[in-house]
């Protein structure tokens, strides 16, 4: 039994981490939705001021602490849901604003459109090309050229032996 058990926790290392990201995100985003309405009739109460502003900053700072502690990728999604400056969970709508941006000339490139997300927090802008080609990676790249550079030389050979003959 005890054997089977650490086999199953071999196959997921940080299962315990993962969870706790999970669970992190899942109350940061939920207290950013579900922020108590802000009164004005005591100030000085730091709980509430906490509870309104800090908690979800909080728990998504601890999300980004843990991760990179344990040195655990955070899906796409997750990442881009957490502002890179003051870690508020970005929720369109709430505390963030999507738009598109194009700015080329008369909006014409459909290659130059960007996704602008802006956090109402602290005002810093995100930004993803969206309409333009990724570059293919390096791996794919080299295969590439080597392919195109060897069907280079068949050709190059074929020209040569044409000429021999
Ligand atoms: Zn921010």
């Amino acid at each position: 039994m005890a054997k089977g058990s650490a086999g199953q926790a071999k196959s997921v290392p940080n299962k315990h981490l993962h969870a706790r990201i999970a669970y992190l995100h899942q109350a940061a985003t939920h207290l950013a939705l579900h922020r108590p309405p802000i009164t004005h009739t005591d100030p000085s109460d730091a709980d509430l001021k906490l509870q309104q502003h800090g908690l979800p900053l909080l728990l998504a700072a601890q999300l980004k602490a843990v991760s990179q502690k344990a040195q655990i990728r955070l899906s796409h999604d997750m990442k881009r849901s957490i502002c890179k400056v003051c870690s508020t969970p970005l929720m369109p709508g709430t505390t963030s604003e999507t738009r598109m941006e194009n700015l080329s000339r008369a909006g014409k490139k459909p290659c130059a459109d960007v996704l602008v997300i802006h956090c109402r927090n602290c005002h810093t802008k995100k930004r993803f090309p969206m309409g333009a080609q990724r570059q293919k990676k390096k791996a794919e790249r080299k295969a590439a050229a080597a392919a195109a550079a060897a069907a280079g030389m068949a050709t190059h050979d074929n020209e040569v032996e044409m000429k021999n003959v």
